[in-house]
């Protein structure tokens, strides 16, 4: 990677059905069927991608590789990667310990390698919630990176174990630790500007159109270009959320807009993780335990 030069990891979360049975609760078959279209989306975002010449990653719950197999395996088949997302798409906060948070982890690693042959180097927690057992239960089981965290917009960075939240003090930073962040931003998610929801008496209106969401997403690119040389672009999409047609012809838009400058390079997280690491003097030491 030369300096200067940017990179665009186009990411999605391939959540499917278990967004709605997990975290939303939803037994009605109207409400479940808004996770059906996912595998829609997904060959929609394939077919896309394929066209441009662009590995992407796909993060997916253990569920939803279960549930659809085959459209997991078209996924890693065109050479895309694949991350973990949980199992039910749970939130790690709201797992009740880091022992549940670890059979979680193990539970969504097992579905991906078995149904798939995946063995994910990357992590993106659902709903972008680590709990603070979240980073330890990562570097033991071996994760590169991980990418729920918003410290930084468009540069990576190391995570950190043992950070103390004080309200009579100020935030006590811990130590960093051998997992690299991909940072995220819920300005960069399709899920907010697009998915209208009304659960219980919650409703996020969504349904943005798609110009507006367009003029954000490229200001946001045109202006790391333009301050931040050698940053990372992460946009995160839904194929249940991206995969309507007006939506994908933004996105087709917007891949023609990144590219035309040149010194762009589209790539996975995994990799553009791995070229972080390569940029630095050497990795956080390993933990004293
Ligand atoms: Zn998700």
């Amino acid at each position: 990677m030369t300096t200067g030069q940017a990179t665009v990891c186009l990411t999605f979360d391939f959540d499917a059905i278990s967004l709605w049975v997990g975290p939303m609760g939803a037994t009605s078959p109207s409400m479940i069927s808004r996770g059906e279209f996912g595998p829609v989306g997904v060959a929609r975002i394939l077919r896309l991608l394929d066209r441009h010449g662009i590995p992407a990653t796909f993060f997916v719950p253990g569920h939803t590789a279960e549930t659809y197999p085959d459209a997991v395996r078209e996924i890693v088949a065109a050479g895309h990667e694949v991350g973990h997302h949980g199992y039910l798409h749970e939130n790690p906060v709201g797992l009740a310990s880091a022992e549940d948070e670890r059979r979680v982890l193990a539970r969504g690693l097992d579905a991906l390698e078995r149904t798939v042959g995946a063995r994910p180097v990357g992590y993106r927690s659902p709903s972008w919630d680590n709990s603070p057992h979240t980073v330890g239960l990562l570097l033991e089981h071996g994760f590169r990176y991980e990418s729920s965290l918003m410290g930084h917009d468009f540069v990576p960075y190391w995570c950190r174990v043992g950070d103390v939240i004080q309200a009579d003090g100020p935030y006590l930073f811990g130590r960093e630790v051998d997992l690299v962040e991909m940072p995220v931003s819920w300005v960069l998610d399709d899920f907010p500007h697009f998915e209208y929801l009304r659960v219980g008496n919650r409703v996020s209106p969504g349904l943005s159109a798609p110009s507006k969401v367009e003029e954000i997403w490229r200001d946001e690119f045109d202006f790391m270009r333009r301050e931040v040389p050698g940053g990372v672009f992460t946009l995160t999409m839904h194929p249940q959320v991206i995969g309507r047609g007006h939506r994908m012809l933004m996105l087709e838009r917007l891949i023609a807009h990144f590219g035309a400058g040149g010194g762009v390079r589209f790539t996975t997280l995994a990799d553009a993780a791995e070229a972080f690491r390569a940029a630095q003097p050497s990795p956080p030491s390993a933990p004293q335990t």
